[in-house]
């Protein structure tokens, strides 16, 4: 059956890592029997820049009807000095919140080819392969009230309000769950409910579906504080970590560097009826057009959407593979270079992972 898939670069380095996932694409149309149709659309600051908003109003029609969405990243210091509402931020958080896409899985797997790459000794990070799930629509990111107000005495008070409904925590419960049966059968949920009764109610909910809908998950609950500390201390202990907006937000950045680069790690965001898949990183405006960014993120990215959005896991797991070939080669982009390895650039990089699907 077609599919579609909407292309959105971006700002930075997201054209130029888009180009090499959609070189996997293309390869996968004409020589695996996937028949995709790919379009293109603008978020961001190439949207601002074209539109007049980050976030057209074209690109979400497109978006809607689309079968999967591959972003690249937004962002950079041309347009820093906007006001918020038309930030290229905003085109991101508002195609998140537009298509109500609630789950964010980011995984933390660690290549044994660049164990070295870690600040953590080998040992520790040898092996990593953790799914952080994370709740993207809620919390303290949109609690109302919020902003900031001037009181009586001339004082100043800043205001954010953290809240979850127990649906909202449900369906994003019951998405860890099922991501745990295809992994480990472990999910680690990580609150702070001896001291925030919204997150004591997060708590509340995740025990009752796992008791009453996933009796073969095994379940645990454990303090934002100490996940932090465990995330460095013993990462092997995780399967899939379950977690709000705010905690997740923090702790899977700390888990990615746990595997050496922001450039190899890819991400999903999925909703009831849509789903965009993304690279974890940002636009990289430092290197940006110099033809230096790894594009493993976005491939791997590119798997993900196989994966979880077109039912071909065969061919999710043949596009990590050829990203495993690749490596083993030792072809490396500046990032993940190490000494007497080939040192090769974005393109390049794609171009050897469309020679490895073969
Ligand atoms: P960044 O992730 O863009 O870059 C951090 C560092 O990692 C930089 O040194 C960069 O060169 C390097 N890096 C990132 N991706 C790489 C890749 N694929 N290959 C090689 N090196 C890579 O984060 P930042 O510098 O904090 O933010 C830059 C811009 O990106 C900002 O405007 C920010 O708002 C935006 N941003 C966007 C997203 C997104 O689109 N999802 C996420 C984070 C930041």
């Amino acid at each position: 059956m077609k599919k579609t898939v909407l292309l959105l670069p971006g700002d930075g380095i997201g054209p130029e890592i888009v180009d090499e996932a959609e070189k996997v694409l293309e390869w996968l149309h004409r020589y695996c029997g996937v028949e995709l149709v790919l379009e293109r659309g603008l978020i961001g600051g190439a949207a601002y820049d074209a539109t007049g908003t980050p976030l057209p109003d074209e690109t979400l029609t497109l978006a809607r009807r689309a079968d999967a969405i591959l972003l690249g990243a937004v962002g950079g210091p041309k347009w820093e000095p906007l006001d918020y509402a038309v930030r290229p931020e905003r085109g991101l958080l508002g195609i998140r919140k537009q298509l109500d896409l609630y789950c964010n899985l980011r995984p933390a797997k660690v290549f044994p080819q660049l164990v070295d790459a870690s600040t953590l000794k080998p040992d520790i990070v040898s092996g990593i392969d953790i799914m952080v799930v994370r709740e993207l629509t809620a919390d303290i990111y949109f609690g109302e009230p919020r902003g900031v107000t001037v009181l009586a005495d001339g004082r100043q008070r800043g205001v954010n309000t953290l809240t979850y409904t127990s649906d909202e925590i449900e369906r994003v419960a019951r998405s860890a769950f099922e991501v745990a049966r295809r992994r480990r059968r472990q999910v680690c949920s990580v609150d702070k409910a001896n001291v925030l009764e919204a997150t004591e109610l997060w708590r509340n909910v995740v025990t009752q579906i796992q008791q009453q809908h996933y009796p073969d998950i095994q379940l645990s609950h454990m303090y934002v504080d100490n996940a932090a500390m465990q995330l460095i201390r013993a990462p092997k202990q995780f399967d899939v970590i379950l977690t709000t907006n705010m905690f997740g937000d923090i702790l899977s950045d700390e888990a990615s560097m746990l595997t050496g680069s922001i450039g190899m790690l890819p991400s999903a965001s999925l909703g009831q009826h849509h789903a965009l898949y993304e690279p974890i990183h940002g636009s990289a405006p430092d290197i940006a057009g110099r033809g230096l960014a790894n594009p493993l993120a976005t491939i791997l990215s590119v798997a993900m959407m196989f994966r979880y959005s077109l039912d071909r896991p065969d061919i999710a797991d043949r596009i990590e593979r050829a990203v495993n070939r690749v490596l083993d080669q030792g072809l490396r982009t500046a990032d993940i270079a190490q000494a007497g390895l080939h040192k090769i650039g974005t393109v390049a990089m794609g171009d050897a992972v469309v020679a490895e699907l073969e």
